[in-house]
């Protein structure tokens, strides 16, 4: 509070000479001046509240046209926002408490003001006026807040939530209180390591960041971020922990697209060449770790391609393509890796197969390819593959190798007249 601010008094007194008495008692103030304002009833103490704003009323509980804890009901009514003191001739206890559970912020005893005791129960009233003003503006704040907020005790048992953190759950306030939020939203999808590893951070007084999958009140499993802060009192010691969560299903989500973004193709939805080589190289290590385990490579180019793209344009051009990537889709098992390379050029690794096998699938494959029609205005489009493959060596150095000798099948392929499968002797 500003020392030198001036702080305006309503005194609701009926008797002249303790009205006088308050206002000798507020001058002799050294650190505030009190601007007094006067009303010996509660009708007139409307019209001064009509009038001008006061800072604090100071009200005696005896008046003409009110009697008792009435005046403070009343008094409360007319003033909602401003702290009222109650002044009474009771020197009763057990009447100041009900005073006070009626509105009053405090409680003083006529003729009992001692040297500075007016001013200081005025400036305490203020300060607790203020207090409370600044904390429910806080707690306004955490419950506009977007994110889910859960305060628990230092045992992490419940003991406030905001409407974000209902929202999020599914859980209300009255539901979460008294338990801890483990019991409510764990979805047993993060290892006991992980919760260790928060706790110790927590209870070595230290903020824990972290992402997880939580499970709502009606079984639904989310991705949130959360974040906790451990508070702590003047001792140093944990009192409470602070938990804000933001659901982040819809970021995971957008990621797991991205991802399916940087991994595939666009025109024809399959693998890319990175993620292909990628794979081939892990296909590479398992050949060369595990005795009896095989994988081939085809690799794939249409034939008289650009002659569609110069004959028919573009747009027919990408309906092969993604004619072709169908029918390489289909034929694959889910352990076979199918990819556009670029341009006409694809491969497929399929991954545990022998020479029988995959001879049988590039034929079939061939062969369904070979049956293409795309519908034109110039006439029915055709098209053709030719396929190179070789298997996977245990003594490769890297894929580097298989690579090349499936591309030498296929140059082979397509030297003995396309439309063919050609199978490395090497
Ligand atoms: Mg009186």
């Amino acid at each position: 509070m500003n020392p030198v601010a001036t702080i305006r008094v309503l005194l609701v007194e009926d008797e002249a000479g303790d009205a006088h008495l308050v206002r000798m008692k507020l001058g002799q103030s050294q650190s505030e001046h009190f601007d007094l304002c006067w009303a010996q009833s509660l009708t007139e103490a409307q019209q001064c509240l009509a009038a001008s704003s006061f800072d604090v009323m100071l009200l005696d509980l005896s008046l003409p046209d009110s009697e008792g804890l009435a005046t403070v009901h009343s008094a409360r009514a007319m003033a909602m926002a401003i702290p009222i003191v109650v002044l009474s001739g009771r020197g009763d206890t057990d009447f100041a408490l009900t005073a006070l559970e009626a509105g009053a912020v405090d409680y003083m005893v006529k003729g009992d003001f001692g040297y500075d005791g007016l001013a200081r129960v005025i400036r305490y009233a203020l300060l607790r006026t203020e207090m409370e003003a600044r904390n429910n503006l806080l707690v306004a704040a955490l419950e506009a807040a977007a994110n889910g907020i859960v305060i628990t005790d230092k045992d992490a048992v419940v003991i406030w939530t905001n409407p974000a953190f209902s929202r999020l759950t599914g859980y209300s306030r009255e539901e979460a209180v008294g338990h801890k939020p483990s019991d409510l939203i764990k979805s047993g999808l993060q290892d006991e390591a992980f919760y260790q590893d928060m706790w110790a951070n927590l209870l070595d007084g230290r903020h824990w960041r972290g992402e997880l999958i939580n499970k709502r009140k009606n079984g639904s499993l989310y991705y949130e971020e959360l974040n906790i802060a451990p508070v702590k009192n003047s001792a140093g010691e944990i009192t409470h922990f602070i938990g804000i969560k933001e659901d982040i299903s819809v970021r995971k989500e957008m990621e797991a697209q991205l991802q399916k973004l940087a991994s595939t193709d666009p025109l024809t939805g399959l693998f890319n060449r990175r993620v292909f080589l990628e794979r081939l190289e892990q296909e590479q290590a398992k050949v060369a770790r595990l005795r009896r385990y095989s994988a081939v490579l085809l690799m794939l180019d249409l034939d008289f391609f650009k002659r569609v793209n110069d004959t028919y344009g573009h747009a027919t051009g990408d309906t092969v393509l993604k004619a072709f990537a169908e029918i390489a889709r289909n034929n694959s098992r889910a352990t076979d890796i199918p990819a556009r390379l670029g341009g006409e050029e694809f491969a497929i690794l399929l991954a545990g197969a022998d020479k029988s096998d995959a001879l049988t699938m590039a034929e079939r494959l061939r062969q369904q390819v070979a049956e293409i029609v795309i519908d034109h205005e110039a006439g029915p489009v055709r098209i053709t593959v030719s396929i190179g493959a070789a298997i996977l060596l245990a003594d490769d150095v890297n894929s580097e190798a298989v690579l090349h000798r499936a591309d030498a099948a296929l140059y082979e392929a397509k030297d003995r007249g396309r439309n063919r499968t050609y199978w490395s002797c090497f």
